[in-house]
């Protein structure tokens, strides 16, 4: 398949002022170093605790928030280089879908104006076409049409993120940025959600990078995940082999804390509880960032940071047990002769 989005060593710092004087004290590295790829047609997970990048990351390849270092690519285009005129031209193709409708939604406006908005800001279409559209989008997102002209706090949560979608789907886009969609949802319509965001993937042919904390869900939604840990990426493969056999030792803890949906397969993952807090993205330990809370953390870990490698094809981390250390290796090279 196709690659859609290409992200290459993305860093997003964002600088820290302090004192009287405001003075620039030091920055936050929230991204730093980041590099993967989107198919098309594919959902990309990208999963981690908050805090970890992975918003900054969502926002930085849809050029919400410009580039520190690195480049993010859009069908072989730098869009650091898109020009005002150009990037007006291509955003309606690539969109957003939002953690809190709420927030997202404008309440003076009706639904079917939130809908047809974008269509009112980037087409010239006659009012039956645009009430056309809005209807078929209320279709599409399972929005019953006699509800177009209600205002947003009439609906459950749910419904306003059905509207939410229905506005990112208005002008055909090919590329979504889907932010904790469902993080705000009860639980017994999460599921309705991302069914909903995979029908439509289908129907539309749309490539979704899918941003969540929820590793269950992801395993639901994602074709490919990637994990994330203090501004990097510490593991990325396809979604069976990331959940069945977790290379990181990061990735190992938080699978060990999502629930077993098979019971019989509980006694295989013993939960790994993990030391201290996460450091702060502005002051990222030396070595490996996962040093300070890794279970199997050696000497090296702490000197030198691991290279993010593809370790088998498809699969990549940054990690030293992949690079032939472990913690027997390091004895010996401590022991004296
Ligand atoms: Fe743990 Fe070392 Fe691997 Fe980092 S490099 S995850 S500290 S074993
Ligand atoms: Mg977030």
């Amino acid at each position: 398949p196709r690659k859609l989005v290409e992200v290459q060593d993305l860093k997003m710092h964002f600088p820290i002022y302090g004192g009287v004087l405001r003075r620039r004290v030091g920055e936050v590295k929230a991204v730093d170093g980041v590099s993967f790829d989107i198919h098309e047609g594919e959902t990309l997970g990208l999963v981690g605790e908050s805090g970890c990048g992975k918003s900054t990351c969502g926002r930085a390849v849809l050029r919400l928030y410009e580039v520190t270092d690195g480049a993010v690519r859009i069908e072989g285009e730098n869009i650091a280089d898109w020009s005002p005129e150009h990037l007006r031209k291509v955003r309606p193709k690539m969109q957003m879908v939002f953690q809190d409708p709420q927030a997202s939604l404008n309440p003076r406006m009706t639904v079917a104006s939130i809908i047809g908005e974008p269509l009112d800001e980037h087409t010239k279409q006659s009012k039956k076409a645009k009430l056309d559209r809005v209807y078929h989008l209320m279709d599409a997102v399972g929005l019953n049409r006699d509800f177009a002209n209600r205002y947003p706090h009439e609906f459950s949560g749910g419904q306003r993120q059905r509207i939410g979608i229905a506005r990112a789907l208005a002008l055909n886009p090919r590329f979504i940025v889907c932010d904790e969609p469902i993080a705000a949802l009860d639980v017994s319509i999460q599921a309705q959600v991302v069914n909903l965001l995979e029908d439509l993937q289908e129907e539309f042919g749309l490539t979704y990078l899918f941003i969540s904390h929820d590793l269950s869900m992801v395993r639901h939604i994602a074709d490919r995940v990637a994990v994330m840990y203090l501004g990097k990426i510490v593991e990325l493969a396809p979604r069976d082999a990331l959940y069945d056999a977790p290379l990181h030792p990061y990735t190992q803890a938080l699978l060990s804390a999502v629930p077993e949906p098979d019971p019989s397969l509980e006694a295989r993952t013993e939960r790994i509880i993990l030391k201290g807090d996460v450091p702060s993205p502005a002051k990222p330990p030396k070595g490996c960032n996962f040093c300070t809370r890794c279970p199997q953390v050696m000497d090296i870990c702490r000197q030198t940071e691991p290279v993010y490698r593809e370790v088998s094809p498809g699969r990549f981390t940054a990690c030293h047990l992949q690079d032939g250390h472990t913690p027997q290796t390091q004895q010996q090279q401590q022991a004296p002769d």
